[in-house]
């Protein structure tokens, strides 16, 4: 049994009864259900009081869990009486979730009696989420009696039963895209247009990868971080399950503890991203839902959420404050006429959904109907089932997923798809990097499941670590607020990172500038994104959009070839390049050479493998030398002119 020195406490009584009739169900009658929570008076209950948690209650009190599985553990797989008051009480046969979760945590739902969805045979109104690594559980009752949510008291193996207030629509606010995203996502240069890769699981479903971030205040209430951000991503489960969207669901990739706490304010959409940025760019969710304590701070409320977009700032006293929420983010307001169409939640004054009210488990459809035969949205404007299912791509694509799918999943690590918003008007025409010569007859985008976007990852050029070439940029049209961004994911994780922008300029174009390939670069294939934007409010992200003109983004294969080596395997770092030309070659090339080298010089030529094809000694001539290359295949080579005072490079291309 649990032990709580710093407590003294009396148990109701309860134990001895449940464990004595679990006996009687193994003999073939129908099994008794096993009396999970066990009511306890603590004497000293005011140390376990919270303001923050009360705020949001009707009322509360402690239990402790009845164990019912060898070492004093849970099965929940058996049929359950849960007492939560005393004239709140049902049994009920949970069944386990088949999706995959963190690792040590079990989802399992099921469904107590609420007469007013018996015409509905999907309904789900219990979800238990058991995290077996600490072998706490938080679990989430919604009925007519209301909504009951049990929660670990942190450092007591105690659990609050908590009969909680309606978070309706009157403690929220909505904050309109602030622009803001990160990347997230990928390795090599796989295409991200081809379908090969898609935001699905093995059912066709789109992934909706969340990571939730606590303050150290909210953690603590929270009582099992883990199990309470499953639990709270089953808010929307279920409710999209309910309102019939199979098109997506919401997955729970990580949680963290940390940042600050200013409360349930707009800054916390925002800094949200830098509190948590080592686990967003490792796991690259597409959504983050951040907890907090509430503050008396100006713009307090008891939740926020971005309207569409990634970010969330829930209350964490709040049980579904978080599906409320996470419906801003898909685009959704109110009631109508907040959003003058069909994303709107919906209130029928009997049952109002998420958005419109928030006191039943569903998004606003007119396809379901309440227990009187009224429908539950309406076509032009509340159809939140619409809505999801078609944000459900966009959604799922924020962040490209980087923890599998399902063993074996190889379509992790990709880049984000970059997003465009806006009106097509002026299209990348032009791009050139070293011998990559892109002049497009069709400047608009190519890939058709995403706006503005061009998939050139089938174009690449070879590049050596440490040499130099100019990127060159050009557009159909351009402005004084053009905006043109290229970045190198040099180190090949997938990632855009802020020092891997090799291109940075604004106003017309065309724009150029040299690019230097970094002595330490990955070597193989990696991703080049060229981005064109209107607008000077904020610099280019790699993956989100401005609110203008949609512009381009374009991507291409760079192949870094790394140092390379000598005849006597020492490795010479380049000192610089050559210029050779013609570039691609057909046969015959000339080499500049700089003045300072003279005398009598080594060309070796290596092949992309590195293996040496060609060695003559040559002295140049006027500042240059020539090379023979009609012998050798058609392909890519490094020409190393090794001199008196060191080494340089030239790549080139045979035809
Ligand atoms: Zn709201």
């Amino acid at each position: 049994m649990p032990r709580y020195p710093l407590l003294s406490l009396f148990r109701s009584g309860g134990l001895v009864t449940a464990l004595f009739l679990s006996i009687i169900g193994a003999h073939g009658q129908a099994p008794v259900p096993h009396q999970l929570f066990d009511h306890v008076v603590v004497v000293n209950e005011a140390a376990l009081h919270s303001d923050i948690l009360a705020n949001a209650e009707l009322r509360m009190r402690l239990v402790q869990l009845v164990p019912n599985a060898a070492g004093d553990a849970i099965d929940l797989s058996v049929p359950l009486d849960l007492e939560l008051f005393p004239d709140v009480r049902y049994t009920v046969q949970l069944r386990p979730d088949q999706r995959s979760a963190l690792a040590g945590l079990e989802v399992w739902k099921g469904r107590v009696g609420d007469a007013r969805f018996d015409h509905l045979p999907r309904y789900v109104n219990t979800v238990f989420v058991l995290n077996r690594g600490t072998g706490r559980l938080v679990a989430n009752i919604e009925t007519e009696k209301g909504f009951f949510q049990v929660l670990p008291v942190a450092g007591t193996g105690l659990y609050r039963v908590r009969h909680c207030k309606p978070f309706d629509g009157t403690q929220c606010r909505v904050a309109m895209p602030q622009g803001r995203s990160r990347g997230g996502g990928g390795t090599g240069v796989p295409s991200l247009c081809d379908g090969a890769c898609r935001e699905v699981d093995p059912q066709g479903r789109y992934v909706v990868d969340v990571f939730a971030g606590y303050s150290p205040g909210a953690a603590l209430l929270a009582g099992d971080v883990e199990a309470h951000a499953q639990a709270n991503i089953e808010t929307v489960n279920t409710g999209l399950a309910n309102s019939q969207v199979d098109t997506l669901f919401l997955r729970l990739v990580g949680t963290g503890v940390g940042g600050e706490n200013p409360g349930i304010v707009t800054s916390v959409l925002d800094d949200g991203w830098d509190w948590f940025a080592p686990q967003i760019e490792a796991l690259a969710p597409d959504l983050i839902a951040l907890f907090q304590t509430p503050t008396n701070d100006p713009g307090s409320a008891g939740g926020w959420g971005s309207m569409p977009g990634r970010a969330t700032v829930n209350g964490v006293e709040w049980p579904t404050v978080f599906r409320h929420e996470a419906g801003h983010n898909s685009g959704g307001n109110h009631c109508f006429p907040d959003n003058e169409n069909y994303r709107n939640g919906w209130d029928n004054t009997h049952w109002r959904t998420h958005m419109c009210g928030n006191d039943v488990n569903f998004y606003s459809t007119p396809l379901l109907q309440d227990d009187l035969g009224n429908a539950i949205g309406h076509p032009d404007q509340a159809d939140m089932a619409r809505n999801w299912n078609e944000m459900a791509f966009t959604m799922a694509t924020y962040g490209m997923h980087r923890v599998p799918f399902f063993a074996g999943d190889t379509c992790i690590g990709l880049p984000c798809l970059p997003e465009h918003w806006g009106g097509p008007i002026e299209y990348i025409s032009h791009v050139r990097f070293n011998e990559l010569d892109n002049w497009q007859t069709d400047p608009a985008w190519n890939c058709p499941m995403a706006i503005g976007y061009s998939d050139y990852t089938d174009l690449s050029t070879e590049v050596a670590a440490g040499s130099t070439h100019q990127l060159l940029v050009e557009s159909t049209t351009s402005w004084d607020e053009s905006t043109l961004r290229a970045w190198i994911d040099w180190d090949g994780n997938g990632a855009f990172a802020p020092d891997e922008v090799v291109l940075d300029q604004s106003g017309h174009g065309p724009w150029a500038t040299q690019v230097t390939v970094p002595a330490d670069a990955a070597s193989g294939p990696v991703r080049l994104r060229i981005r064109l934007q209107y607008g000077l409010d904020q610099p280019a992200d790699p993956c989100s959009g401005s609110g203008y003109s949609s512009g381009e983004s374009e991507d291409y294969t760079v192949v870094v070839t790394g140092v390379q080596t000598a005849v006597d395997g020492q490795v010479y770092a380049p000192e610089g390049n050559l210029a050779a030309y013609p570039n691609p070659t057909f046969g015959q090339a000339t080499l500049e050479v700089p003045p300072n080298v003279q005398g009598s010089c080594m060309l070796y030529i290596r092949d992309l493998a590195g293996r040496c094809v060609r060695s003559v000694r040559s002295t140049p001539r006027s500042g240059r030398i020539h090379v023979d290359m009609a012998q050798l295949p058609a392909g890519s080579y490094t020409c190393e002119l090794h001199h008196a005072g060191g080494l340089l490079v030239a790549r080139l291309l045979k035809r």
